[in-house]
């Protein structure tokens, strides 16, 4: 018996997890798979897929910062993060956040603290590797909201997980008849109801599917609309 649900019960949180390049470029993504594994010295365990522009960066410097997400971050903020790569789109454009001495960035929104972490040894993991690091500066930023759980970002927030982290699993897309009103995204979740449109993207209410123009990109993830399936 192999039921892979089994993992689905197992409890994460959810961080913003950035490095820094040698030539300071700074990245960050959404992870899960972040955890203090040990107390004495303190040692902090951060796995990350191989192919993400921050595990390059880490490879470069050995620097991570880490931030809890806190309830009050909504699917754009996530999906800012956490659905597309940094190599083509400035994820720290629009987000305000302050530099660490090191140069790490620290988002000031959203997130109840940051840890800066330096790597001191690594478990490679065919697809991801594991980063454990010492704990070098970490500070309360607002502790006013509840820490964002991945069952809270699955079943309040309806999220989904992206494709490079590590509890992904293939998702069942289903086909579904011509008269719908609204769109998922199979990417991100991100839902365009044809009720509402997508008015700060020029798309007005009331604008059925078919009628949304094909450049239209996904607000959340970025991905074009040949990844959006009817919803039930
Ligand atoms: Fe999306």
């Amino acid at each position: 018996m192999l039921n892979l649900k089994t993992l689905f019960t197992l409890g994460y949180g959810l961080y913003i997890v950035s490095s820094v390049s040698k030539d300071g470029k700074i990245n960050g993504l959404i992870a899960n798979s972040v955890a203090q594994v040990t107390a004495e010295p303190i040692r902090i365990a951060v796995t990350l897929n191989k192919e993400s522009l921050t595990h390059e960066y880490i490879q470069q410097t050995g620097l991570i910062c880490v931030q809890p997400l806190t309830e009050s971050a909504d699917l754009i903020f996530i999906g800012n993060f956490g659905f597309r790569s940094g190599r083509g789109f400035d994820k720290f454009a629009k987000m305000p956040y302050k530099l660490s001495k090191e140069g790490l960035p620290i988002v000031t929104v959203n997130t109840s603290s940051y840890l800066t972490l330096k790597v001191i040894s690594k478990v490679d993991l065919e697809t991801h590797t594991m980063f454990i690091c010492s704990l070098e500066e970490a500070e309360l930023l607002d502790n006013s909201c509840p820490p964002m759980t991945y069952a809270y970002y699955h079943h309040d927030l309806k999220g989904k997980t992206p494709k490079g982290a590590v509890t992904y699993q293939k998702e069942e897309i289903t086909k579904k008849g011509e008269k719908k009103m609204k769109y998922v995204c199979n990417v991100c979740g991100y839902v365009y109801d044809e009720e509402l449109g997508d008015p700060e993207h020029g798309i007005p209410a009331g604008t059925a599917w078919k009628d949304v123009k094909e450049d239209w990109v996904c607000p959340v993830c970025g991905v074009g609309k040949d990844q959006f399936n009817a919803e039930n």
